[in-house]
């Protein structure tokens, strides 16, 4: 693995440095950042709080809460489109990257759902031939590309019969459809095949039989 790169969107801040004393305590010097469009400061060096700031994406202010962190900074208002740009693809990226990363967990299945969200977003906001698309669609077609990729199943598959029977009857089910567990797959839901498939194989040899 290479070392953590450094986003090159530092260089649209000046390093800042200020005096901290509290009572009782030796006085330290801290360090931050200050934009340098728009002069905002922050005393947090985290890189996603600066790509956040620099996105200038005021849509992105639903993620300033205290689990998304980002409280006390707001996105930039004088960011150039260039630099918004490169902050928001840097800041799609690593969002990925963590997406990928928690997307076993509950907690994360939330948080993927909602970059889903943003991308999709993004994509029908600036790739032309998308802006009459549905974003909803546009991030279910996401969902599955990854999918397909996360788990390096062949493109094809998606051409396939299989799928699409299975894709066609949970749409039949309705929003409510439960996604069975691998356990249930494995489990209840094979043995009542085979169940059938023995129902029917004595079905067929039944009337087989009194055909005799
Ligand atoms: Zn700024």
């Amino acid at each position: 693995m290479p070392a953590k790169r450094s986003t090159s969107l530092w260089a649209e801040t000046t390093p800042i440095t200020k005096d901290v004393a509290k009572e009782g305590q030796i006085a330290h010097v801290i360090s931050g950042w200050e934009c340098d469009h728009c002069k905002a400061q922050s005393w947090s060096k985290d890189v996603s709080r600066l790509m956040f700031h620099l996105s200038g994406d005021v849509r992105l202010r639903r993620l300033r809460d205290a689990d998304n962190g980002f409280t006390g900074i707001d996105v930039c208002t004088h960011v150039p489109d260039g630099v918004a740009d490169r902050a928001k693809s840097e800041m799609m990226a690593k969002a990925a990257k963590k997406a990928r990363k928690l997307s076993s967990s509950a907690a994360g299945q939330v948080m993927v759902s909602e970059e889903g969200d943003l991308r999709a977003e993004r994509m029908q906001s600036t790739i032309p031939h998308l802006s009459g698309r549905d974003a909803k669609q546009i991030k279910a077609d996401n969902s599955l590309s990854d999918l397909f990729d996360g788990h390096g199943w062949a493109h094809s598959i998606a051409n396939g019969k299989l799928i699409r029977t299975a894709v066609k009857e949970i749409l039949a089910v309705g929003p409510h459809y439960k996604l069975p567990s691998g356990s249930a797959m494995s489990g209840s839901i094979l043995e009542r095949q085979y169940e059938a498939d023995i129902i029917e194989d004595n079905r067929i040899l039944g009337l087989l039989g009194s055909q005799v």
